[in-house]
């Protein structure tokens, strides 16, 4: 049976866009002027509510707060030079949600909700979509469980919810990173694959341990033997050795980025060869002592593209040549010429709002 969803429209007064400055946008502090609000009770979901963005109200027994049922989502919203705005590939991001909520328990969200509620919110607040190279607004969608209660089983209510925030491009600086071989971010059978908030929690206290030690990022392997590259902080990892881009093979512990697919789509179609195959940390000390390894970046949404300086494996440390052909400067400029729609869509990965 299908139901259809009527959206509910609460308008703000007056937009806050005007004390909004956009050249001085710290990633993910400001927000747009309206939310998306859905409610899922007992087996239905109900209207979907875009009003001003603001505080909500919630019961300190809501199970998200004792239990962790919390998934989220990241895509991006751009604008073209005709000031034509698209979204990039945001059926994937629904699918992956609804991935992730199935492995957390909780409800999918429907397609008409998830895509017809974004596309009204971003239309609403369109403006807030910058015209520029590297601007962009950020979309955050989420699910918590909102019963109240702290007996532990799955929630009987949950709220689909979407925050917009306007972004423009980041540079952190050179990243160098650890390589763990004590931590881990995900195991066999867990919730690696998914967008669960608990990933994020549970990488932070390792993550500072590498900070405290100059490195900005930790590099995770197999929670099993430590011993084979999974991903770079949050972002999916790419090694090249001598001409060849290697990609860790998804699998229950790695997220399935759209980055990273659109990254070996792109590197295809500009003949690269590209192996999804097991990295060693073995495979790439040794290229990185004979001079095969030429680069390592990180593929994500948030910043597209980064690349890795250095790395420290225990007693190993590497500083990463400066290349002149980089793979990835050459692709992540092929991707962001289409984001913003500045050469042809080939895999039509747009979808215009
Ligand atoms: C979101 C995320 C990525 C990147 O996925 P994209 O779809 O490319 O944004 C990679 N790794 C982890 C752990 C993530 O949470």
């Amino acid at each position: 049976m299908t139901q259809t969803h009527s959206i509910v429209v609460d308008k703000i007064q007056m937009s806050k866009i005007g004390q909004t400055d956009f050249d001085t946008l710290v990633f993910g502090k400001s927000f747009t002027d309206h939310m998306l609000e859905c409610t899922w009770r007992d087996g239905n979901w109900g209207d979907v509510h875009i009003k001003p963005y603001g505080p909500m109200q919630v019961e300190p027994s809501s199970k998200v707060f004792h239990y962790g049922q919390a998934i989220f989502e990241g895509m991006k919203a751009f604008k073209d030079v005709d000031g034509n705005a698209h979204l990039f590939r945001p059926q994937d991001n629904w699918k992956r949600f609804n991935s992730s909520a199935k492995r957390l328990a909780m409800p999918e969200v429907p397609e008409e909700i998830f895509m017809d509620g974004l596309k009204e919110l971003v239309r609403l607040d369109k403006e807030w979509i910058q015209q520029g190279d590297g601007l962009s607004l950020y979309l955050r969608p989420f699910m918590i469980a909102s019963e109240n209660g702290v007996a532990a089983a799955p929630s009987t209510e949950y709220k689909f919810m979407v925050i917009m925030s306007p972004a423009k491009a980041y540079y952190k600086g050179d990243v160098r990173v650890i390589i763990a071989s004590k931590f881990s971010r995900a195991a066999d059978g867990g919730v690696g694959y998914a967008k669960a908030a608990g990933n994020y929690a549970a990488s932070f206290y390792p993550n500072n341990l590498a900070m405290e030690e100059g490195y900005q990022q930790i590099i995770w392997t197999d929670a099993a033997s430590h011993e084979f590259l999974e991903e770079a902080g949050t972002m999916n990892i790419f090694v090249r050795i001598g001409d060849t881009l290697l990609t860790a093979p998804n699998n229950d512990r790695i997220l399935n980025g759209v980055t990273r697919r659109s990254i070996m789509q792109l590197a295809a179609d500009h003949n690269i060869k590209v192996e999804e195959r097991r990295v060693s940390i073995k495979e790439m000390n040794q290229a990185a002592q004979d001079g095969s390894l030429k680069e390592i970046f990180g593929t994500g949404t948030a910043a597209v593209i980064v690349p890795i300086k250095g790395y420290k494996h225990e007693d190993f440390k590497h500083e990463l040549p400066d290349v002149q052909d980089s793979y990835a400067t050459m692709l992540k400029k092929a991707l962001v010429d289409i984001h913003y729609n500045r050469v042809e869509d080939k895999h039509n990965w747009l979808v215009r709002l």
